[in-house]
């Protein structure tokens, strides 16, 4: 598919809508809703948790610096094919934003899942889809990614992996750039402001200002989870429809800035390793994953020593390279327990996207405005 397939726009007056959180799951929300017809405003808080010194990071999980595109998670190769759709539409979006000029760092170059065991890949080979290309490499074979020459795995890849699965629909995008694009697109008006309450029909800023709409849309992520708790948005009772099944879980994580990536492509197995682009062109690398135990709490800070120290020694075991200069640390925390569609208090809701905004993300937007478009109140997803 090249381009998105947008919901249809609705003949009359455009509609308002009122985004609160200007994530990967608000931007996506403000596009296809945009593109409906919707006359869409984001309130986005913005960077009210900025972190000094050498950690970047607000908590806001979109701004992942190298967001992995790969549908094949966890240890038993089980693929969820709403994840394959995702996959796909995050693609074709990416490419078509970046055809009408918007610049998003990113390259479908493959991503590789190196297994330690015949027992794994057997395993993997079982539940694997048939519709989801892939190949089983050999440790001296050559691939390369962009403009960095091809290397020969074995080079950048530590022993002890003797399966190496290949799968050539995946890759890496920038967050912060894809949000950004798809905000700009979508031609929404952006507020840099935080939402105290709502309901089906409007927002109260902490000015004491109060915004109306037609729809109101949640999208705060695991950070606006956490302010809601305090205010009492989301106390006893409030966090109603679709969200009272839902027990949502904080999880922090970070990445480690690298002055370039070991490896030419994404390499996942338990942390990952990916190339990163600024926007400003210049290539690095980076080495993460989110680690840091699930909490009831939204928690935004450093990357703590013990944290560290398992993350370079998963590294060491994935790479036998790992001289790379650090150059700064990116830390933020995701949310999980997805919630997509309208609530019991008539506000919508996309949230909990857990590890996989950028692959979920637009298609779950698209859901939910398709569904507004219906008015259907369902919560979840189907194909
Ligand atoms: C270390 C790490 C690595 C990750 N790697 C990947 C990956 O490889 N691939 C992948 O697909 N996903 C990855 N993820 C997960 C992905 O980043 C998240 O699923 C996704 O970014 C969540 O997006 P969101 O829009 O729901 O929330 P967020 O990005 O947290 O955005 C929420 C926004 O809402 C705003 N907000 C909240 N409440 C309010 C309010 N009341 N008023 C106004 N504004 C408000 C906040 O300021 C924030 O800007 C990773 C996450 C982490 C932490």
């Amino acid at each position: 598919m090249s381009t998105p397939i947008f919901p249809a726009e609705q003949p009359g007056p455009r509609r308002r809508m009122l985004v609160i959180g200007g994530g990967i799951a608000g931007a996506s929300v403000a596009y296809f809703a945009s593109a409906a017809g919707w006359n869409v405003t984001v309130l986005d808080a913005g960077h009210t948790h900025e972190v000094a010194g050498p950690v970047s990071g607000s908590g806001r999980a979109s701004d992942v610096p190298s967001a992995l595109l790969n549908p094949v998670r966890g240890q038993s190769g089980q693929v969820d094919a709403r994840d394959l759709k995702g996959l796909r539409l995050s693609w074709s979006l990416i490419r078509h934003l970046s055809g009408r000029g918007h610049q998003i760092p990113h390259e479908q170059s493959g991503v590789l899942r190196p297994l330690a065991t015949d027992v794994a890949r057997a395993k993997f080979e079982r539940h694997l889809p048939a519709d989801l290309p892939r190949r089983w490499l050999s440790p001296t074979e050559l691939l390369s990614s962009g403009a960095a020459p091809a290397w020969p795995v074995r080079d950048w890849l530590a022993p002890g992996w003797p399966h190496l699965l290949f799968l050539p629909e995946g890759g890496w995008v920038s967050g912060p750039a894809l949000v950004a694009a798809l905000l700009a697109e979508s031609g929404a008006n952006i507020r840099r402001a935080r939402a105290l309450t709502w309901n089906a029909g409007h927002a109260t800023l902490e000015s004491g200002e109060t915004l109306t709409a037609e729809v109101v849309v949640w999208c705060g992520g695991s950070v606006g989870a956490g302010w809601g708790g305090g205010s009492g948005q989301f106390g006893a009772g409030q966090f109603g429809g679709g969200l009272d099944a839902q027990t949502f879980t904080h999880r922090r994580g970070s990445l480690l800035l690298l002055e370039r990536s070991p490896a030419p492509l994404p390499v996942s197995a338990g942390v990952y390793l990916a190339p990163h682009a600024s926007a400003d062109g210049s290539r690095g690398g980076v080495l993460g994953a989110t680690f840091e135990a699930p909490s009831a709490q939204a928690h935004v800070g450093g990357l703590p020593l013990k944290s560290l120290h398992w993350l370079l020694s998963r590294a060491a075991a994935l790479t036998g390279d790992l001289s790379p200069a650090v150059t700064g640390i990116w830390t933020g925390s995701r949310l999980s327990g997805e919630s997509c569609g309208r609530q019991s208090g008539g506000w919508w809701a996309l949230a909990g996207l857990g590890s996989k905004g950028f692959l979920l993300g637009p298609l779950l937007a698209r859901q939910l405005v398709s569904d507004l478009e219906v008015g259907s109140a369902r919560t979840g997803l189907s194909d």
